[in-house]
């Protein structure tokens, strides 16, 4: 093995449970087309590049032709010359025609420190003829006016897109007249809900180009997901061509499963986390003059990694100031000090979030630790690419934690290194969006019938809605939106309403926590680690968006607690499947409410429970749920006092091991399960979408459930605990205090569902729709 995998313990710790050779990747390169644009040919050579390796070169012609295409190749494989080529050509080009304004080009990026690096590049390059611009909320305005009348090439984001350019599109309207291509980078972002409403500012922006007579080609860049070019057509909305045989070389990579030890607790054996193992790694690495990254799922776990990591350096008598902690809820300069000093090389070892994924340069790393599957098998390879860069050998460890999903990873490695990764899943089609979506267009151009080429099937019946709610008004000639001014903008983010964590005394924001987990996380009493110092919350407003907290370490740990019901609409697709088992899909409401929360030991000891009164919340969203005929469970040896604890167990498992075949993570899903649901009278389990309208996760389960559900019980019964533990039934996130959970009743209700839907011939056609009381129903939240 390499010297970097000694830095390891050695090949034969025990904890080494797979190491794979990931060889490294020969080049191949072809010479610049001829169509290239002289004074951006030139500027490319005096940057050492005068060949193109394949895939820039198939990209680049195909773009050049007016072919829609995806170049998803792997990270730091200079996919951006895929279309820096033709966008520049053709900007550079234009710019001799009558009025200068010959060609535009417009470059989505979904960060600004994405755009802010094309920027840079294509600044770097300075092609005569070539004129960019950043044009985003902080631009000013009177530089908006000139980058709108002047600028050839303007790099900007889909949040302006949605809130500034299309309502006000008449401004734009030579730049849109004269546009030959946009360039949709990093698109794989565009995922879950986020991504869904980008797909309709999608569509909003070929209906405005239509009237201005543009028709451009859309050049998208990826990381590697599975179908790019499926995912690419379903977020513009039309054929799309994919470009994947990656040309660039690969240093070699040695990659390493890892599974923590076991070690003693106060309440008796268990493994250490992932976060605590990687801890270590990134102390024993960066002492072995390893640079090293180590990623992090929670914010939280990023400042205890970074935290217990200098801890372990200081006493090895070391600079604990070598490592540093970095995630998404820092403020800019913060943030900007720990790249500087990475780049630098007087930072050794980093611990973050995924924030990093997205397209944020960090050269110069020799080591990637992951604390856990990162979500995705896109982001365990986005993440494992950024170890050696520098050409020479890289080293990627995979950390498991204790939960079904990883130590289903451990015993079977060719998840990671055989198996396509996850579908990027997207939802154009969620009509709560898609109302707020119509409105918006509307104002831009009234709507017609000729518009469901570009909405869909979905249009009609959503724009009767709004008719009807006094949003728009049918005309003969189409659906207008009545008033002068636009609608309301939504956020194209879901995740972007953040609550501020504001030291109390001093009035400083310590940093953000998302709005939909703000009840969790930074209720009263709840104490919240930020940079390695701990905080207790002393007020949560909603209103003001603000959780006050003050500096202390008070000895415990908090977690919440909350109490969920849920009630199913019709249907949309429902069968029976096999004996006894009911498969459905459909909308669903869910009202949660975070009750209490628990104080708790570093031993895991609950010293209080301490009652909340927060607001209740209401999703109305869509889920997946499947009911179980009593009878038929007891003769496949689940006892009706058995029920609720298997059911439990059950869903935890499998909102555990979604993410294995969907591009989402277990935090995107929330499941509940009773025993008996009033509506449907049967022991119920429903695994749903955490957002509004939905996301397509559900829906993607839905039709996937014999290999989802199969996995589900292998990972469970696999595990070797004896009665249910993180790595099988235990969720994180768990409501209830994972309480009550039946291990061994789960292994049994999960294989009676799992050989149902395997069944041959189970698979019942058409849906059959069932009507159901409206009546709420207390169960067990996920
Ligand atoms: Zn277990
Ligand atoms: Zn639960």
């Amino acid at each position: 093995m390499a010297a970097l995998t000694s830095a390891l313990d050695g090949p034969r710790d025990p904890r080494l449970r797979h190491h794979q050779r990931v060889p490294a990747r020969v080049a191949r390169s072809v010479a610049l087309p001829a169509w290239v644009d002289p004074g951006l040919a030139m500027a490319l050579r005096g940057e050492g590049v005068d060949r193109l390796w394949t895939h820039q070169a198939q990209a680049a012609e195909a773009a050049w032709s007016g072919t829609h295409v995806v170049i998803a190749t792997g990270t730091a494989s200079g996919k951006s010359l895929g279309y820096l080529l033709p966008a520049l050509t053709a900007a550079a080009q234009g710019a001799h025609a009558p009025g200068g304004r010959g060609a535009t080009v417009l470059y989505l990026a979904p960060t600004k420190a994405l755009g802010a690096d094309q920027a840079a590049r294509i600044g770097a390059l300075a092609v005569p003829g070539v004129r960019h611009a950043t044009y985003d909320g902080d631009t000013p305005s009177d530089e908006r006016r000139w980058i709108r009348e002047h600028a050839n090439v303007v790099l900007t984001n889909p949040d302006l897109v949605h809130h500034s350019l299309l309502p006000r599109h008449e401004a734009w309207a030579p730049f849109l007249r004269a546009l030959r291509f946009v360039v949709i980078d990093e698109c794989h972002a565009y995922r879950g809900i986020f991504g869904s409403t980008v797909a309709l500012v999608l569509r909003r922006l070929r209906r405005v180009l239509a009237r201005y007579r543009a028709a451009p080609t859309f050049v998208l860049a990826s990381a590697t997901v599975a179908e790019p070019a499926e995912h690419a057509s379903t977020l513009i909305g039309m054929a799309v061509a994919p470009v994947t045989d990656d040309g660039s070389p690969r240093a070699g990579l040695d990659f390493v499963l890892w599974e923590p030890p076991v070690v003693e607790t106060g309440g008796g054996q268990r493994r250490r986390s992932a976060a605590a193992e990687s801890a270590g790694l990134l102390a024993s690495l960066t002492g072995a003059g390893v640079q090293t990254l180590t990623f992090v799922r929670s914010r939280a776990g990023v400042e205890s990694v970074a935290a217990a990591a200098g801890r372990a350096i200081a006493v090895a008598g070391g600079d604990a100031g070598t490592i540093a902690a970095y995630r998404g809820g820092y403020l800019p300069e913060e943030r900007r000090e720990l790249e500087a000093r990475l780049r630098s090389g007087s930072l050794r070892g980093l611990a973050a979030t995924n924030a990093l994924e997205l397209g944020i340069d960090i050269h110069g790393l020799d080591a990637v630790v992951m604390a856990g599957w990162p979500g995705r098998l896109a982001s365990v390879w986005q993440q494992a690419g950024r170890a050696g860069r520098r050409g020479g050998d890289a080293l990627a460890v995979l950390v498991a934690n204790d939960d079904p999903l990883d130590a289903y990873v451990l015993d079977h490695p060719e998840v990671v290194f055989d198996a396509p990764v996850e579908r990027t899943i997207v939802n154009p089609d969620n009509q709560r969006l898609l109302a707020g979506q119509l409105c918006a267009a509307a104002f831009e151009r009234p709507i017609t019938e000729a518009d469901e080429a570009i909405f869909g099937p979905s249009m009609e019946p959503v724009l009767r809605d709004l008719v009807a709610a006094g949003s728009l008004r049918r005309r003969p000639t189409g659906w207008f939106w009545p008033l002068d001014t636009p609608p309301e903008p939504a956020s194209l983010r879901a995740g972007d309403k953040v609550v501020a964590i504001v030291e109390e005394r001093s009035g400083r924001v310590i940093g953000t926590v998302d709005r939909s987990s703000a009840l969790l996380q930074v209720h009263p009493g709840a104490v919240h680690l930020h940079q390695g110092t701990t905080y207790v919350v002393t007020d949560l407003d909603l209103d003001d968006a603000v959780a006050k907290v003050v500096r202390g370490d008070p000895g415990w740990s908090t977690i919440a607690q909350s109490r969920a019901a849920f009630e199913l609409a019709e249907p949309r697709s429902a069968a029976e499947r096999g004996d006894g088992l009911r498969w459905a899909l459909g909308e669903v409401i869910v009202r949660s409410q975070v009750v209490s929360f628990q104080r708790r030991l570093p031993t895991g000891e609950v010293i209080g429970q301490h009652p909340l009164s927060l607001p209740a919340q209401e999703l109305r969203t869509e889920g997946v749920w499947w009911t179980m005929d009593p009878q038929a469970l007891a003769r496949a040896g689940i006892a009706p006092e058995a029920l609720p604890g298997a059911a439990h167990a059950a869903e935890h498992a499998a909102i555990g091991m979604l993410p294995l075949f969907a591009a989402c993570d277990r935090w995107d899903i929330g499941g509940v399960s009773t025993a008996e649901h009033p509506q449907t009278g049967l022991p119920t389990i429903l695994i749903y979408d955490g957002f509004p309208g939905g996301a397509g996760y559900a829906a993607y389960a839905h039709t996937i459930g014999d290999e989802w559900l199969t996995a589900t019980r292998e990972a469970v019964g696999r595990c070797d605990c004896a009665t249910g533990c993180p790595r099988c039934v235990m969720s994180p996130k768990c409501g209830n205090g994972n309480n009550p959970l039946d291990k061994h009743g789960a292994v049994r209700l999960l294989e009676f569902c799992a050989a149902r839907l395997r069944a041959p011939g189970s698979r019942a056609t058409g849906s059959r729709a069932t009507t159901m009381p409206a009546d709420g129903q207390v169960g067990i939240a996920g």
